[in-house]
């Protein structure tokens, strides 16, 4: 419980350091084809990281393809899962058809439940500028409409 609350204030401090900072989470590096991002990972779904068992059936009903996933435990104040598609060697037994949350493995988002990814994993998230900001300063309100 003590560190679900430290672990969800560090999000919030997080969130609003990268914002005051003008800098951003991104992910770099490959994929190794391990298969470890199949086994105790978190789910989101449009209500966000699932933290509940009942949150969880709510979320399958909306999208069926998540039915695929069984509940092994909880971390940080939300629920892990593993996946049932896994062949004997803990790879995708149908690595065609995974799912899109499969494909976009990992997204940044996570770096706020997760902190930084498995030692396994050849993806990091990495912090850096946020240069879309640097731009939107320099190139203030957009006044070149051509009104007349
Ligand atoms: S569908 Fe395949 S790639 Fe996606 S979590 Fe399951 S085993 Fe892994
Ligand atoms: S844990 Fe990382 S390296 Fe391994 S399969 Fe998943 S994305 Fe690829």
């Amino acid at each position: 419980m003590l560190n679900d609350i430290i672990w969800s204030l560090w999000r919030g401090w997080t969130r609003l350091r990268l914002h005051v900072m003008g800098r951003r989470i991104v992910v770099r590096g490959s994929c190794k084809l391990c298969g470890k991002c199949c086994q105790g990972i978190f789910l989101s779904w449009q209500e966000g990281w699932i933290r509940t068992p009942e949150e969880f059936e709510r979320a399958k009903e909306d999208h069926l393809g998540l039915a695929r996933y069984k509940i092994t435990g909880k971390k940080r104040g939300f629920l892990t899962f593993t996946c049932t598609w896994m062949d004997e060697n803990g790879l995708c037994a149908d690595h065609e058809h995974r799912l899109k949350l499969c494909r976009d493995y990992p997204k940044p988002d996570l770096y706020f439940v997760s902190g930084q990814l498995s030692d396994h994993c050849g993806y990091r998230f990495v912090e850096e500028k946020d240069f879309s900001k640097v731009l939107d300063k320099a190139n203030p309100a957009d006044d070149t409409s051509t009104e007349e």
